[in-house]
């Protein structure tokens, strides 16, 4: 049977763009939030406001939880603990590994199943076919509410243990930000020299699009593979040098590329100079 109730709990940006989606797809919806208000608008569009957890649990077999972390999940589920029996969480708050495992055994001893999510789109991208999310748990549960889960995202189930997805998640966050916070950096030194970030916008597209060296380092990566035929490091700790001293030449704080020239330099004092910039991953994880 196709589940067309949910209940929503947690209703920040993702929360409501969650709710939201179900409302839009006529799923009978009801929500919580620590905070009473930030429901009012879903209200006034049909959803259901629950006045406490466990009504919120009890509405419907099926709880999506937006929380900011699972201090806040505990927050929440600890205030209806016999809430819980018999019902999925489709648990999409990030955390850690760890966390999420604890967190399904914690569910499961007090009768709920969990499964674990990880949203790799902004809050604008729920509902929208190219969005995606890692799954992990139970995959009986996660088959029991493929139509309900696809109202979201599409679906990368990852495994059963339910810390998979937030793994994979904290995979893809650790790339992001470092690679965003590059992007913010270069930004800086472009507005320290008058360059605006719509002028170099197309540059940046270009520069930041990493598929080609994400398909040539990948098979190499698996194959301990880091012949310095293409790149080295000892090339790279000069082209970072001068990174660096463009940025503080323009007054643009350098400690974002002064830690990757100390990596590198790392790299290069464990003898690793004449090899490939993939090399570093012996310098990260010896
Ligand atoms: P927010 O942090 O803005 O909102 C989270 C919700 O958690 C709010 O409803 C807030 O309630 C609630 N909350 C926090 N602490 C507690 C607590 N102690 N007790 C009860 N409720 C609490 O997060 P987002 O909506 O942006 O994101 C939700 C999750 O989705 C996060 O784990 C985030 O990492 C993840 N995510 C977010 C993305 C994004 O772009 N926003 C993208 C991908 C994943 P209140 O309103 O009362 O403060």
């Amino acid at each position: 049977m196709t589940v067309t109730s949910v209940t929503v709990i947690g209703l920040g940006p993702m929360g409501q763009a969650m709710a939201g989606a179900y409302l839009d797809k006529g799923y009978d919806v009801t929500v919580w939030n620590r905070t009473p208000d930030k429901a009012d608008g879903l209200v006034a569009r049909g959803a259901r406001r629950a006045e406490t957890v466990a009504a919120a649990l009890g509405a419907n077999e099926l709880a999506v939880l937006s929380l900011t972390d699972y201090d806040a999940v505990y927050a929440v589920l600890e205030q209806a603990p016999d809430a819980l029996a018999g019902r999925t969480l489709v648990n999409l708050t990030s955390d850690t590994p760890v966390r999420a495992r604890e967190a399904a055994e914690w569910v499961a001893a007090r009768g709920a199943v969990q499964i674990t999510g990880g949203v790799q789109v902004p809050p604008p991208g729920i509902g929208t076919p190219e969005a995606m999310t890692y799954y992990s748990g139970p995959k009986d549960a996660v088959e029991a509410h493929r139509a309900a889960l696809e109202v979201l995202t599409g679906i990368d189930h990852l495994g059963e243990d339910p810390g998979l997805a937030a793994l994979f998640y904290q995979i893809g966050m650790d790339m992001f930000w470092t690679g965003l916070v590059g992007y913010l950096h270069g930004q800086a030194v472009a507005r320290a020299n008058g360059i605006s970030a719509a002028e170099f916008l197309p540059r940046a597209v270009k520069t930041m699009d990493f598929r080609y060296f994400l398909e040539f380092y990948a098979p190499r990566i698996d194959a301990g593979d880091d012949r310095g035929d293409v790149d080295n490091l000892g090339m790279a700790v000069a082209s970072v040098e001068h990174v660096l001293h463009t940025a503080q030449a323009s007054g643009v704080d350098g400690s974002l590329p002064a830690a990757v020239l100390d990596l590198f330099r790392r790299g290069v004092a464990a003898g690793h100079g004449r090899e490939s910039l993939t090399s570093l991953l012996k310098v990260l994880h010896p």
